[in-house]
């Protein structure tokens, strides 16, 4: 069966990546036998500059009609002073909601090659290979009523509404067992239970889901003490399950632990596996256009596609030993070079990752 892949550059240095990404693509399929159809669309300031509007109907259709999507990274300071609505990341925002994108998967690996990047010492990150898996499309970022209202007294009060419903939680809850099942079997719930009636809610229904799942060992953590473990020992953890805002600041501080974000891939997925898969950076403009991007994150972010939508788990394992072996030979991009170190351009490591999945097939 022919796996029908949406590609969408975006904007700065998205379409600079997402040409890697898309070499390795071609690698698998000339040389690996994977079966693949690909179309590209705008989205974005792209999107916008082409039809006046960051998420067009024909990209729409595009990336409905496709297994998983292929994302670079949008926006832009060209793009900055357009009205809200059509901004390059509304286009962003609003795939994920129209494919119904709940479940953020937050990689955050440290390559052993890497470790000087980290700002912890070497023995607490070395190593590091941990899921976080955050709630997208829930949560006091949607929860309604919200705004800003006049008080009696006249003074001003913002205000915003927490809510989960029990099926909201057991579908991330689901999606974060399953993934717990590829790994290592070990999950933990992040939660605020002791202040929190959403989160009494939460830790219940991820209680009540550990008896369907009972291979998967269930442990439950307050994020205070998350927040705090994730820098003091973060290899305590494997996979991570959270509600929206928390694992937004979750997952960047995650992030961090491995220095650079040039090397981060994500997955947004929908409760079928079908899924949105973009490096964590922006569309860095600052570099755009020089051909020094790292295209790492968006290489990764193809093997976490073909691990958790195309079911080639096989092939993401090539890829991810592929990328290992460019950091083991040193090649570096800018962004990840220790000083003094060498570096290459996007399309150098483009093709040594190119060359170590030639090598191998
Ligand atoms: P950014 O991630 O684009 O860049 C932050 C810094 O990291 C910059 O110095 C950049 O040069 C560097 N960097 C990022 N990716 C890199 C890579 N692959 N290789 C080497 N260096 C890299 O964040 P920003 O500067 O805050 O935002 C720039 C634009 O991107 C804004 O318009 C923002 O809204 C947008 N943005 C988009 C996404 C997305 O598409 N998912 C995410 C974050 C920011």
């Amino acid at each position: 069966m022919s796996h029908k892949i949406a590609i969408l550059p975006g904007d700065g240095i998205g379409p600079e990546i997402i040409a890697e990404a898309c070499r390795v693509l071609e690698v698998l399929r000339s040389e690996y036998g994977l079966s693949i159809e690909t179309e590209r669309a705008d989205v974005g300031g792209a999107a916008y500059d082409a039809h006046g509007h960051p998420l067009p109907e024909p990209t729409l259709r595009v990336a409905r009609e496709a297994d998983a999507v292929l994302l670079g990274a949008v926006g832009g300071t060209k793009w900055e002073t357009l009205e809200r609505a059509l901004r390059p990341e509304k286009g962003l925002l609003a795939l994920r909601t129209e494919l119904t994108l709940f479940s953020n998967l937050r990689p955050a690996i440290l390559y052993p090659q890497l470790v000087a990047a980290s700002t912890l010492r070497p023995e607490i990150v070395n190593g590091l290979d941990l899921m976080i898996v955050r709630e997208l499309t829930g949560g006091i970022y949607f929860g309604q009523p919200r705004g800003i209202r006049i008080l009696e007294d006249g003074q001003r009060q913002g205000f915003n509404t927490l809510v989960y419903s029990e099926s909201e939680i057991e579908r991330i809850g689901r999606s974060a067992f399953e993934i717990a099942r590829k790994r290592s079997m070990r999950l933990c719930s992040v939660d605020k239970a002791n202040v929190l009636e959403v989160s009494e809610l939460w830790r219940s229904v991820m209680t009540g889901l550990a008896a369907e799942y009972h291979d998967v060992e269930l442990s439950h953590m307050y994020v205070d003490n998350a927040a705090m473990q994730l820098v003091r020992n973060p290899k305590q953890f494997d996979v991570m399950v959270t509600g929206n805002m928390f694992g937004d600041i979750l997952s960047d501080a995650a992030a961090m632990l491995t220095g650079s974000i040039g090397m981060l891939p994500s997955a947004s997925l929908d409760s079928h596996g079908k899924g949105m898969y973009e490096p964590i950076h922006g569309s860095a403009p600052d570099i755009a256009g020089q051909g020094i991007a790292n295209p790492l994150a968006t290489i990764l972010s193809v093997s976490m596609m073909l691990r958790y939508s195309l079911n080639e788990a096989t092939l993401a394992d090539h890829i991810d030993a592929a990328v290992g072996t460019v950091l083991d030979n040193g090649l570096r991009t800018a962004d990840i070079a220790s000083a003094g170190m060498h570096t290459v351009s996007t399309r150098a490591m483009g093709d040594a990752v190119v060359d170590a999945l030639r090598a191998k097939s």
